[in-house]
């Protein structure tokens, strides 16, 4: 028979969406919480660039990769309500380009993208950015669409 587990989170209602940035984990895991979100019912899927990759149809596969499992999972679990697309300031993802606010700009078309694949779920961006010189700190901007 082998080992068998229970399979977690097969009816997740809110997905995750972010980047595996270590300076930002600690604000990133504070999300459900935030969201009054039931541990249990959160499927994270935390890739390098977080929702970056819903943005870039054009970018090599190897940056795209990604992609492929972000959207599997917005489209294979009907439980799924909520979809929470995380940027952040300074995403290695997009290169060292530190006077461009590329992962800001992108929102807008990573929630399209997500709109897209699963017109029914509500959908909540969030920004998280450096709040001092040191980058000791970090603060989060909720971005309004649509
Ligand atoms: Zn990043």
């Amino acid at each position: 028979m082998g080992i068998t587990w229970p399979a977690g989170k097969a009816n997740p209602e809110v997905l995750i969406i972010d980047c595996f940035d270590p300076r930002f984990k600690l604000a990133f895991n504070w999300l459900p919480t935030m969201l009054e979100a039931e541990e249990s019912k959160v499927l994270r899927i935390r890739v390098p660039g977080g929702p970056a990759p819903l943005a870039h149809e054009e970018k090599p596969r190897d940056f795209t990769a990604r992609r492929d499992e972000i959207i599997l999972a917005l489209s294979h679990f009907p439980s799924l309500q909520t979809v929470v697309a995380v940027g952040h300031e300074d995403c290695a993802w997009y290169g060292k380009n530190p006077d461009k606010h590329t992962e800001k700009e992108d929102l807008p078309k990573i929630v399209q993208t997500i709109r897209e694949i699963s017109r029914d779920k509500e959908i909540l961006v969030f920004y998280f950015r450096f709040n001092n010189q040191n980058r000791t700190e970090i603060a989060l901007e909720r971005i309004k669409q649509g």
